[in-house]
C-alpha cells in the first residue's frame, strides 16, 4: 500500500493483460456477468423510481444494452429536500465514518470488477485495457478522497492564540453538491467526484451522462450497499438541458463539480450566478487542446510509441489527449512518418474482440461532427495519413484515427474529441515563439515534450501554462495520488482531481475560538 496523509492506502487491483489467459479468463468473467434487463432509475432516498424507460445502446454495435429512466423535476425537487434534511447529519458523522463506507465501496467494486469492466466495455465502448484502467481508478479515487476525509476531516486543527484562549479550525461540508459527470470516463469520474463531495461531507446528487446512466447506476448501488446513507446521495439519470439545468438551477445548491465541455461549464457558471441562492462552488474540469512538443534530440521510436497511445487511446476521447503534434523542422519528415506508420498499426472496431486498438465514438452526433471536420480537411488537401479501414460492425459510430496537417499550430482552434491528432512544424530557436503560441489557445490541460536535453524539458514544463506537464512519456492516463490531474483558463477550474488539496474546495472551513 501507499503512504497518504499518514494513511495507509491499498494498491487497485490490477491485472496484466499481456500475461497469456489473463484476457481471455476476464472477458470470459464479463460475459458471465452481462444482463440485458438492468434499468438505470432514478434514486432517492435509497429507493428507485419509475417512469418511462428508454434504451441504452452498446455503440460498438447499436445494440440496446439496458434501459434507463429519466428524472422527472418532481424527482429531482424530491431529491433536494430529501438531502438538505440529511445533509448536517452526514458532515457531523465525520470523516473516518464516511471514509469506512467509501473504502467498503471499493473493496465491492474490486469483488465485482467483471460487473464494471462489462458495463465500460458495453456502454462507453472501451476496451478491455480502458475498462481496465477506468475501473482501477475509481478504486483509486474512493480510496485516496477516503484516507483524506480520515486525515483532514476527523480531528480539528489547533491553532496558536494567546494564554487562556483555545483556537480550532475544522473543516465540514458545504451543503448540497451537484455531480454531472461525463460518458468518457463514465465510473471514474462519476465516482471520482461523487466520493470527494460525499468524503467532505456533502450531500450528493448525482447525474451521470445520458450516454452511460447504466454503470453510475451500478455504482450508486454499490456506494448505498456499502453503508452511504440513501439521504445523502441521489442518482438522477437525464440530459443536461433537463435534469442539468434543474439541478443547478436550483437555490438550494451550493457546489457543482462537472466535467465536460468549456461551453457547458460556462452554461453552467452562469446560471449559478443568475440564482438567488448562495454563491455556489464551481469546480469545472473541461476540454483541451493538449500539444506534444518534440525536438531534433528526441528518439522517434518513443516519440511515435507515446503519441499514438496520447492521440488515439480510448479513440481520442479524453480530455487529456493529444491534439496537436509539434514536430522541430529538420526531424520532422522521418519523425511523422514514424508516427503515421505506427498510427496505421491499430485495430479499429467492436472491443468486444480483443485485438482491438480503438473503439468506437460514443455516439451517432459526436460520429457526424468529428467525420465532418476530417472530411473538410480532406477537402482542403490535408489528411496526411490515416489508419487503415478495417470492416467495422455495422449499427457501430466508428471514426478510424487520422492525421491532419495544420501550417502553423495557432491553426488548431478548438478541442476535436476523437482520434484526430492535428500536426504542425516549428523552427530550432522558436522554441519560446512556440510555447507561446501554445498557451495563446488559452486552453491549459496536457503537455507532453519528448527532448533528450533536460534543460530544454525544465524550460518547457516551467513555461507552460497547463495542469500536466510529460516528458518523455505519453500525457494520458494520470493516476490518482500521483499525477493529479486537471488544468487552467478554457480547461478548468481545478483543484486537480486525485491531488492533495481537491477535497478542501468541497468543504467549509470553521474557526471555534474558546475561553479557557
Ligand atoms: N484523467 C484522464 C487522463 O489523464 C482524462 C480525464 C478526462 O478525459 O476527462 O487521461
Amino acid at each position: 500500500g501507499l503512504e497518504l496523509y499518514g494513511v495507509a492506502r491499498r494498491n487497485s487491483r490490477g491485472y496484466d493483460l499481456g500475461d497469456p489467459g489473463v484476457p481471455e479468463a476476464l472477458m470470459a468473467a464479463i460475459a458471465g456477468a452481462r444482463r440485458a434487463d438492468r434499468v438505470a432509475a432514478p434514486i432517492v432516498g435509497g429507493a428507485e423510481r419509475a417512469g418511462q424507460a428508454e434504451p441504452v445502446h452498446n455503440p460498438a454495435t447499436g445494440a440496446v444494452i439496458g434501459q434507463v429512466i429519466e428524472a422527472d423535476a418532481g424527482t429531482v425537487e424530491d431529491a433536494i429536500a430529501v438531502a438538505r434534511a440529511a445533509q448536517d447529519d452526514w458532515s457531523l458523522a465525520g470523516g473516518a465514518f464516511r471514509a469506512e463506507r467509501l473504502e467498503r465501496a471499493a473493496d465491492l467494486i474490486e469483488d465485482r470488477d467483471a460487473l464494471f469492466l462489462g458495463l465500460a466495455m458495453d456502454e462507453a465502448g472501451k476496451t478491455l485495457a480502458d475498462a481496465v484502467a477506468e475501473v482501477r481508478e475509481a478504486v483509486d479515487f474512493l480510496r485516496y478522497y477516503a484516507a483524506q476525509a480520515r486525515a483532514d476531516f476527523t480531528h480539528p486543527i489547533t491553532l496558536p492564540g494567546p494564554t487562556g484562549e483555545r483556537n480550532e479550525l475544522i473543516l465540514e461540508g458545504k451543503g448540497l453538491f451537484v455531480c454531472i459527470s461525463p460518458w468518457n470516463f463514465p465510473l471514474a469520474i462519476f465516482l471520482g467526484q461523487v466520493s470527494a463531495a460525499l468524503a467532505a461531507g456533502n450531500a450528493v446528487l448525482a447525474k451521470p451522462a445520458e450516454q452511460t446512466p447504466l454503470i453510475a447506476h451500478a455504482a450508486v448501488q454499490v456506494l448505498l450497499e456499502a453503508g452511504v446513507p440513501g439521504d445523502v446521495l441521489a442518482l438522477l439519470p437525464g440530459r443536461g438541458e433537463t435534469v442539468g439545468a434543474a439541478l443547478t438551477g436550483h437555490d438550494d445548491i451550493i457546489g457543482v463539480a462537472f466535467t465536460g465541455s468549456t461551453e457547458v461549464a460556462r452554461a453552467i457558471n452562469r446560471g449559478l450566478a443568475g440564482r438567488d441562492g448562495p454563491i455556489a462552488t464551481l469546480i469545472a474540469e473541461t476540454g483541451g487542446a493538449n500539444a506534444m512538443i518534440v525536438d531534433s534530440t528526441a528518439l522517434p521510436e518513443q516519440v511515435a510509441r507515446d503519441a499514438v497511445a496520447s492521440a488515439f487511446q480510448s479513440a481520442g476521447q479524453r480530455c487529456s489527449a493529444l491534439r496537436l503534434l509539434c514536430v522541430q523542422e529538420d526531424v520532422a519528415e522521418g519523425m511523422i512518418e514514424m508516427v503515421a506508420g505506427a498510427m496505421a498499426e491499430l485495430s479499429v472496431g467492436d472491443p468486444a474482440i480483443l485485438s482491438t486498438d480503438v473503439g468506437p465514438i460514443i455516439d451517432e452526433e459526436a460520429r457526424a461532427n468529428i467525420a465532418a471536420y476530417v472530411a473538410e480537411a480532406r477537402a482542403a488537401g490535408r489528411v496526411i495519413a490515416e489508419a487503415q479501414r478495417t470492416t467495422l460492425p455495422a449499427g457501430g459510430t466508428f471514426v478510424p484515427p487520422v492525421m491532419i496537417r495544420l501550417d502553423h499550430v495557432t491553426d488548431l482552434k478548438r478541442e476535436i474529441f476523437g482520434p484526430v491528432l492535428h500536426v504542425a512544424m516549428w523552427k530550432g530557436g522558436e522554441l519560446d515563439a512556440l510555447i507561446d503560441a501554445i498557451n495563446a489557445s488559452g486552453y491549459g490541460l496536457t503537455l507532453g515534450v519528448h527532448t533528450r536535453i533536460d534543460s530544454v524539458a525544465a524550460h518547457v514544463a516551467a513555461r507552460a501554462q497547463v495542469g500536466n506537464v510529460y516528458v518523455n512519456r505519453n500525457q494520458i492516463g494520470a493516476i490518482v495520488g500521483s499525477q493529479p490531474f486537471g488544468g487552467r483558463g478554457l480547461s478548468g477550474t481545478g483543484p486537480k482531481a486525485g491531488g492533495p488539496h481537491y477535497l478542501h474546495r468541497f468543504a467549509e472551513e470553521k474557526s471555534i475560538s474558546t475561553d479557557i
